[in-house]
């Protein structure tokens, strides 16, 4: 064997190995993390985030900017699951996530430069992140969570959000009314709640519909626009002569033919018609095309009928009326029909809309959220969905803590009590744990246009001698006060999952020293 080098990889392929392949994963996890850590907080600022074709998304979302950031890097790439993974798992609190995994990685970075070896680190990290835990448990309050703090929890997770003032207190009003909706012994059935977005008037016309929001409008003109206690039948039938059908081609020789054809058509229409109209249903949803004659048949007939209504929307009148999906005219009998209390439909501009109000089968409802353009209502369906989120994480655990800093200032606190009994350099790394998580009081502070370090001291100071101490923000004012008193309140499953997966992301990041890319 000469001194032949040996290849193991394609010689294309990119390799950085140790301290380099560390700290430049390092620098772009934290580099996501500040992306989003101004918009942190009811002072939290919004992000204009324009696609390559010019698209453009006005958000405050943690989750949401990530998203539309084209992040390629694959440590940069680990944070941005952070915040994914949070939004799955519990629908808010992802900034946050996403600042403390960007601190963990800021405290790694000094301690390697300190000589405190990456699996110190990791191990310092767990150790710090399950006495985390605990202290969560113990900021658990001990009122029952009842309606008021619900309404807590949706108006904080919508903070800053611009839904302020007296638009957060309806909207928060409107998202516990929605879950409470939902709710029954086995738990809340969150997929339940759905959100329709309406462009045209001011967010404090949102309301919730007690069913379900489609985009069809009756087939006829002069079809009725309202039906009460409606029985409805859902047809996957072509109302008229089929486009495809053989007995449709006529060879016409002769105007007799003609005629005949002619007639014949007409009584086949008709026929579907009469069908329809004697079956008894009061609004009829089909999945193909309605043939004038017989829509205008129907209208003269009070019936109130939708085409071409798309599989989603066909599949979401089917779960909240119980009807029965029929496939031919024949069979149609009133067993197949569904049931709703009310099915109207709406004309709000270019759009035309159909409500399916207390379907027999199914609990659904609806947000119908309303706002002055498309911007605002985006931004608008996503902080409600985070309130319909954090709203019902709150009710099924049964477990808030206080917001606004005040639980991650417990955390820290208990953290460095309890470093002081562990030994050798992991100690560091569990203290360096503690200052990652002031990051969020310090930055909520700084978005406020207060002196992080003065806040933090300030803060830790009532922690000491009041036990709770949060920074609060309501209005113009902040002030240093117990976030339970003033109702800023998150569900104990936003602070849990955001330990959990940024100390995960961070641990993993910190503990690679070898990146090997191929071209
Ligand atoms: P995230 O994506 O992490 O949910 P947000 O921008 O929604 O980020 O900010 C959430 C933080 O804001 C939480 O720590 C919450 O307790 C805090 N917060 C909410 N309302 C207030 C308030 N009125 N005063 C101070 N902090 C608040
Ligand atoms: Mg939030």
């Amino acid at each position: 064997m000469g001194g032949q080098p040996m290849f193991i990889m394609s010689e294309d392929s990119q390799r950085t190995q140790g301290r380099d392949a560390q700290s430049s994963n390092i620098m772009a996890g934290k580099a996501v993390a500040e992306a989003v850590r101004t918009t942190l907080g009811p002072r939290g600022m919004d992000k204009m985030l324009v696609d390559s074709s010019g698209e453009v998304v006005i958000t405050n979302d943690g989750a949401t900017i990530l998203n539309e950031m084209d992040i390629e890097h694959p440590a940069a790439q680990m944070i941005v699951e952070v915040a994914e993974t949070q939004e799955e798992e519990v629908g808010d609190g992802t900034t946050t996530a996403g600042v403390i995994a960007g601190n963990l990685l800021g405290e790694a970075e000094d301690l390697i430069d300190q000589d405190v070896h990456a699996t110190t680190i990791v191990e310092g990290y767990h150790e710090a992140a399950s006495i985390a835990q605990d202290a969560i448990d113990e900021q658990v309050g001990d009122a029952a969570v009842d309606d008021e703090i619900l309404k807590q929890v949706a108006e904080s997770s919508m903070t800053g959000k611009g839904t302020g003032g007296l638009t957060a207190e309806s909207l928060a009003e409107t998202v516990v009314e929605a879950v409470r909706h939902v709710e029954s012994d086995e738990g809340v059935a969150r997929d339940n709640v759905t959100v329709h977005t309406q462009i045209g008037a001011s967010s404090n016309a949102t309301e919730l519909v007690p069913g379900i929001v489609i985009d069809e409008e009756p087939a006829h003109e002069g079809m009725p626009s309202e039906v009460e206690d409606a029985s409805i039948a859902v047809l996957d039938v072509e109302l008229g002569v089929r486009t495809g059908d053989v007995d449709a081609e006529y060879a016409i020789d002769s105007i007799d033919q003609l005629n005949a054809a002619i007639d014949a058509e007409e009584s086949e229409v008709q026929g579907y018609a009469e069908t329809v109209a004697e079956s008894g249903a009061d609004v009829v949803i089909t999945t193909d095309d309605v043939d004038d004659r017989v829509s205008t048949f129907l209208a003269n007939e009070g019936i109130l009928v939708f085409e071409n209504v798309g599989s989603s929307d066909t599949k979401d009148i089917i779960s909240a009326t119980g009807a029965t999906r029929v496939g031919a005219l024949d069979d149609l009998e009133e067993a197949d029909f569904g049931h709703a209390d009310r099915i109207s439909a709406e004309n709000y501009g270019d759009d035309d809309l159909a409500f399916v109000e207390g379907g027999a089968a199914a609990e659904t409802v609806t947000v119908f959220v309303r706002g002055g353009t498309e911007h605002v209502v985006d931004e608008l369906e996503r902080a409600i969905g985070d309130a319909l989120d954090v709203v019902s994480t709150a009710l099924e655990s049964g477990e808030v803590v206080p917001g606004a800093g005040a639980t991650e200032i417990a955390i820290a606190d208990k953290i460095r009590q309890e470093a002081a009994g562990i030994e050798g350099r992991k100690q560091l790394a569990v203290t360096a744990f503690a200052d990652a998580l002031d990051v969020v009081p310090r930055t909520l502070a700084a978005n406020t246009g207060q002196d992080p370090i003065d806040a933090l001291v300030d803060l830790r100071a009532a922690h000491e001698s009041e036990g709770r101490a949060g920074l609060i923000t309501d209005g113009e004012d902040v002030t240093i006060g117990d976030p339970l008193e003033s109702g800023v309140v998150d569900p104990a499953d936003v602070k849990r999952e955001a330990v959990e997966s940024a100390t995960e992301a961070a641990t993993m990041i910190v503990r690679i020293d070898d990146v090997i890319a191929a071209e």
